[in-house]
Formats: structure tokens, sequence, C-alpha cells
């Protein structure tokens, strides 16, 4: 007998979800890694001939897939720039997957979007000009934003290059030592090659040098190499660092290039009026990227691109006409039924056709929080860091790194003594792992000038300041146990 697929009763199964959620959030687990016995051979069954039914699956997915999630949503959570979404934007996330599966057609999804988008840019600064299109992440969001770049430097010389494709031009990206790999990825797909992204020396504080910048692009193009574009990164993933946006920009400018600005961690961090002035010159920005499912907390999956002419971004990305997408680009509100128009034609925007409907999920955050409210978390994540950074100057063992910009410190355990620097990569990256599998704080590693650092980034919503008690006076009782058992 076919099992008979659970259709209906969304209210009841989506209330023991939301018990089973709320109960992984706040149980008490006997250290942070353990997993409960058997989950993995719980999982692992071969494809079922019939299906178990929806009381059995339901059962499986709320006692050993979410309980043995993982720990991002935890409160001490600081690693990489993942965060679990608060319960707003997920509700919203999920309620979109029935209501307003994709972004299509005159329906709220759709408006929502196109709104979304128009108050995110305004929320980062960007201008009412900037228009967007979403897509899973950064990586994606960076792609069609340097797929813009490469259409538009192309167009230059009389090339559609999205439809021609590339010639034998050599082809260069800019961008600073400390950029996002996705950089280098998006090079390689778009035909300029990962090997043509120029990397930028970095002063003092880890932000591209200016003069070090017009060096480069001068001497390629005295060789015949095409600057298509420069990219700045406003929040650096390793350490926060905020490029100097202005003088950047302007360089790019003077010589024709795209400035592109990668603000999938740091661009809602203007909103921080400590460091907004770090940001002076993001006008200047031909494309710019965020990730609401970073600072911004909605569920993963969101990254956004702006671009100042949307128009462009339909040149680079447009499809061949599919005869079962009719009609196309209207967005007469006023038709018939909601499927005779389309709306924004998102699909010749980006990457994606079907896709889900991401902006009802940062309308909800925003609308939830307001300007104020968003500002107010990144105040706090700031605040966090700095409170690290003042405990880390205040002892003896430990050597602050980087100063914060944003929501990032990076520090070591350094007992000073005889102890070298490879010695101290070794020590530092046993005692993060230490702290990973004995005790609720979970930041990553990272390597600031060649050291190994320990790197909390504060960008979850369920962090606290008495989540923080006790973090730096245990890196230091970890660090001081390991140069005890130093043979
Ligand atoms: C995280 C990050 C990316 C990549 O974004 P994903 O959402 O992980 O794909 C790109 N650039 C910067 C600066 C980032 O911090």
């Amino acid at each position: 007998m076919p099992a008979t697929p659970l259709t209906g009763d969304l209210g009841a199964t989506y209330a023991r979800v939301g018990a089973a959620l709320d109960l992984f959030l706040t149980e008490d687990r006997p250290d942070p890694v353990t997993r409960r016995a058997g989950w993995t051979s719980a999982l692992e069954q071969p494809l079922p001939e019939h299906g178990v039914g929806s009381d059995a699956t339901m059962a499986e997915l709320l006692d050993v897939v979410v309980p043995n999630g993982t720990r991002v949503s935890d409160p001490g959570f600081w690693g990489w720039i993942v965060t679990g979404p608060s319960t707003v934007p997920a509700a919203a996330a999920a309620a979109a997957l029935i209501a307003a599966p994709h972004r299509y057609s005159i329906t709220a999804s759709n408006l929502v979007e196109d709104l979304s988008l128009r108050w995110l840019a305004e929320l980062c600064g960007l201008g009412a000009h900037m228009r967007g299109v979403y897509s899973s992440g950064g990586s994606t969001a960076n792609l069609v934003a340097l797929g813009a770049a490469r259409q538009w430097a192309f167009e230059q010389r009389g090339r559609d290059v999205a439809r021609d494709g590339v010639d034998g031009t050599p082809l260069a990206l800019y961008a600073s030592a400390e950029v996002h790999h996705t950089i280098q990825r998006s090079a390689g797909v778009l035909g300029i090659g990962r090997a043509q992204v120029r990397m930028v020396p970095v002063d003092a504080d880890l932000r591209m040098r200016p003069d070090a910048l017009e060096e480069l692009i001068a001497r390629d193009v005295a060789d015949g190499v095409v600057p298509v574009a420069v990219i700045g990164t406003a929040g650096t993933t390793n350490t926060g660092a905020i490029d100097p946006l202005r003088a950047v920009g302007e360089i790019a400018h003077r010589h024709g290039a795209w400035f592109h600005v990668d603000g999938a961690y740091g661009l809602p961090g203007s909103l921080d009026e400590r460091v907004r002035p770090l940001y002076d010159g993001l006008e200047l920005a031909d494309s710019a990227i965020v990730d609401p499912h970073k600072w911004l907390g909605v569920p993963v999956g969101t990254g956004a691109t702006f671009v100042r002419d949307r128009e462009l971004l339909r040149r680079a990305f447009t499809q061949e006409p599919a005869d079962y997408l009719a009609p196309q680009e209207s967005s007469d509100a006023d038709a018939q039924t909601s499927l005779d128009a389309m709306g924004v034609p998102y699909a010749d925007l980006g990457v994606e056709l079907t896709a889900p409907a991401r902006g009802v999920a940062v309308w909800a955050v925003l609308r939830e929080l307001g300007r104020e409210g968003v500002a107010a978390r990144i105040r706090q994540d700031d605040d966090f860091a700095r409170r690290v950074a003042d405990e880390v100057r205040a002892h003896p063992r430990l050597e602050l790194l980087t100063e914060p910009t944003l929501s990032i410190v990076c520090f070591r355990y350094a007992p000073g003594h005889g102890v070298d620097d490879d010695e101290l990569d070794a020590l530092n990256a046993e005692l993060v792992h230490r702290l990973h599998i004995s005790t609720p704080y979970v930041p990553s590693t990272t390597r600031v000038r060649g050291v190994l650092a320990i790197r909390p980034c504060f960008v979850n919503s369920r962090t606290t300041d008495e989540a923080l008690d006790g973090f730096t006076d245990t890196v230091v009782a970890f660090g001081d146990a390991l140069i005890a058992a130093r043979p």
C-alpha cells in the first residue's frame, strides 16, 4: 500500500517542529559536540521501497535529525560568519515555502522581493539608485555582480560577451590580499581566470593600499591587459577590515574599471555610527553585495547583488526565450489574474530561474526590527568584539592581533617567553579545538599577518553579554594548561 503523503495539518505539524526546535536551542548538552548515540545508523537507511508514512518520518525528523544538528544558533557560537535565523524571519521563510514558493507573478512575494531589496539598499547606505536581485549567498551574489562588470567591460569595446563569449583579450580583477576566495572562483567561472585576480598588498590595518593598486593597474594597462573591475571589501571575512573605498573607487574609475564592493558580511556595519565614516566612498560603487543570511539573521541561502543599472544585469544573464514562460516582463498590477503577468523578471537578472521568494524573510526581519532595531543589534555585536579586545589587552598572556573594526576580533594566547610563532600556532590551534569540544565557546581560527589567531565573529542574535562571560579567562586557563603539559 502506498503511503499517503501528509498535505494538510500544517498547524499541528509546525507546532511539533517548533517545540522540538525550542528544545534543541535550550536543552543542556552534556558537552557541545556530543551527538546522541546511534544517530548515524538511525539515518543511514536504504532507499525505502515503501514509505514509512508521515508519523514515522516526523518522529525521525524531530528525534534524530533536529537534536543532531549543528550548534550554529547557540549563544556561544561565533565561528565563521554563519548564524541561525531569529524566529520571525525563520517563520516567514517557512510560510513562504507554502504561500509563496517562488518569486514570480503579480503576488505579494514578487512585490515583497522588490520592496525588501529597496529597503535593504537604503538600510545599507547604497542609495535608491541601486537596484537588486537575490541569490543563494555571497558566492553567487559576487558572481552576478562581476558578470555585470564583465558585460560592461566588453560593451565598452563593442562586444556582447554574454552572447558571443570572451575573445582573447587578457583581463584582470584587483582585490586586496584579504579578499574572499569567491572572487577568484567568479573570475574562473566568468572566463577571466582565477590567476588574473591581482592581489593588492594591504597596510598595517589589513586594508588595501591604494598606491599599490594604482601601480598594479598601470603595469597591466602598459602590458595591454584590460582592468575589468576593482573589488573593495567592506568588512573582510578574516578581520572585518574595510578597504579605503573612496580612494579605491576613484582609482578604478580613473582607469575605466568597474568598482565592486563586497559587503557580504560588513555592509550593514555602516549602521554603527562609530564606524560609518569608514564607508565613505560607497556611493562610487557600480555594484555591491550583502548577505542578509549573515548579519541580518535571515535563513541561510540569501544573498543580494545591487547594481546601478539592472538592464545591464539583464543583458549579462538573459536566457533564450522559453515558450512555457510567456507572458514575460509585464508588471501590470491590473492584469486579469496574478498569472497574466510575471512581475519583475528576476530570472533574467541572475543565474537562477526557479528560486525561493527570499525577500519574504528579509522583509519580515526589517519590518520586525526597523532600521533602529537592526542598528542596535549591529552596535551590540561590535560592542562584544570591543569587550573581548579590552579583556585581551588587560591580560599579560593574551595578545591582540587586530583591533576590531566591526564585530570580529583576532587575538591569541601568547605567554611571552621562549615560545616561537610556530609553537604558538600549534598551541592556539589545539586550544581552539579544546574550546570546541569542551566549552560553550565556539570561535573559529584564521591567520593574521601569518600567525594563527583565535577569531570570534559576533553576528548571532542569540548571543548575550552573559554568553561572553568567562571566554577569555577560559582561553588563558587552557593556554596555561597546554604550556604546563609541554614536554
Ligand atoms: C561570506 C562571504 C562571502 C561568501 O558568501 P557566502 O554567502 O558564504 O557564499 C563573500 N565575501 C565575503 C566578504 C564574505 O564574508
